[in-house]
């Protein structure tokens, strides 16, 4: 088979999906359900159509491009990622793999392939957590991960319900059937960027992952009481930032002392209130990320986090609320497509290094339903989410390559 991928062609695609924002340019910025994002999905669904694939979108949006195979009752090939985009992002991100999927389609199609199985390209629905607050949240919804009923509940900042706002965007239907059954796709494979600089600093082509980090989220609220910065003597304190100080350093400690360098604990948001320079910080809101490839050693680390948290809690006499937001399980992918993947990169003289994802992506939940692979490619200083996140023409047209040559061989 003679596969050759149209580089330039993907790459004007790249940057004409990366011109559909909310924000003036280089800024990329698609928030589920948002104008910008229901105008990315048009210009996708578009150039779909154009390559000849069918197309069906589900009750929250999640979108189907199908090539049907000889035998359409067999469980389809999967590939595809996301295209919405948290505020000031650039335009790789996720894009890669819907743009470079569809290049990989239109690839095989040039070579005459015709495939036994469908391959079907998946646009995920609100792959980033910007507006829910929930990531994934549309493979989650796939997979079964996340039941329809505690969809009820998501809002966002505004109020404004999951429900409502699906149904504004023009999908309705019942949420359960956003779930797939186990079976329906006999392999999936994401194409995506590194987001980190392992690739480019050894000047590899292609990164192939054999497992994608489990990730959970920690929200802690802590009461502590106010007062004047002069008046109240140190005895008498009941300094709620002190205490989330505490807490802040025991998640290093904690994840520290796991031993493995997989192990990664980081508090991204400490809110104080009232936030005035001369006042006691009365209540602290915290939000701590912790982060595996082995689900119960990232368990046992939270459960050493709200022990420590206790403990400088009951010192300090101050107050906690504690919740775990989500504590998802780690992806292990599928040997077989990894060597799948590793033949297709041989057979067009890509070097590749196996390599594990420390960020989570659609495929940890498709792990859940079907076998996944991911194929990375490297991206400029590993740098994501911000406007000059970049990846050249050249390594997103390798990546493609490789993931069509491996589309045709599980499809054949
Ligand atoms: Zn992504």
């Amino acid at each position: 088979m003679n596969l050759t991928i149209d580089g330039d062609r993907l790459n004007r695609e790249l940057h004409e999906l990366g011109a559909i924002s909310s924000e003036p340019a280089p800024v990329v910025t698609r928030v589920v359900f948002n104008e910008a994002d229901l105008r990315a999905r048009r210009f996708v669904g578009i150039l779909c159509a154009d390559a000849g694939l069918d197309l069906r979108e589900d009750p929250v949006g999640n979108t189907f491009a199908r090539w049907t195979g000889s035998e359409p009752m067999l469980p389809a090939v999967g590939t595809g990622s996301h295209i919405d985009a948290i505020p000031n992002a650039g335009l790789f991100d996720g894009c890669v793999g819907v743009l470079g999927g569809l290049e990989a389609i239109r690839a095989l199609k040039r070579a005459g392939f015709s495939p036994r199985r469908s391959v079907e390209l998946v646009i995920f629905t609100s792959e980033e957590p910007t507006r829910f607050g929930i990531g994934c949240f549309g493979s989650r919804m796939m997979s079964g991960a996340l039941p329809s009923p505690a969809c009820d509940t998501l809002r966002d900042t505004e109020g404004t319900s999951l429900d409502s706002a699906r149904r504004a965007a023009g999908f309705g239907g019942e949420l359960a059937a956003v779930r797939l059954p186990e079976g329906c796709y006999s392999a999936f494979l994401e194409l995506h960027i590194e987001q980190g600089p392992i690739l480019e600093q050894r000047n590899v082509d292609i990164g192939i992952v054999t497992a994608i980090a489990a990730p959970a989220t920690l929200r802690i609220d802590i009461e502590g009481e106010g007062g004047h910065a002069g008046a109240v003597l140190m005895p008498q304190r009941r300094d709620a930032f002190l205490a989330g100080a505490e807490i802040a350093l025991a998640v290093e400690a904690a994840a520290e002392a796991s031993g493995a360098p997989d192990t990664v604990g980081t508090t991204g948001i400490c809110d104080i209130f009232p936030r005035a320079v001369n006042s006691i910080p009365s209540r602290v809101h915290m939000e701590i990320d912790v982060r595996d490839i082995d689900g119960t050693r990232r368990d046992s680390v939270i459960e050493q986090i709200n022990r420590a948290a206790e403990g400088i809690a009951e010192k300090r006499r101050v107050l906690l609320r504690k919740e775990v937001l989500n504590a998802d399980p780690p992806a292990l992918c599928n040997p077989g497509l990894i060597a799948t993947v590793e033949r297709a990169c041989d057979a067009h003289r890509l070097t590749h290094q196996r390599m594990i994802s420390r960020a989570y992506h659609d495929s940890l939940f498709m792990s859940v339903i079907a076998p996944v692979a991911m194929i990375f490619i490297p991206c400029r200083g590993g740098v994501s989410h911000r406007p000059d996140e970049y990846a050249s023409p050249e390594y997103v047209a390798k990546g493609s390559l490789a993931l069509a040559e491996a589309l045709g061989e599980l499809a054949s």
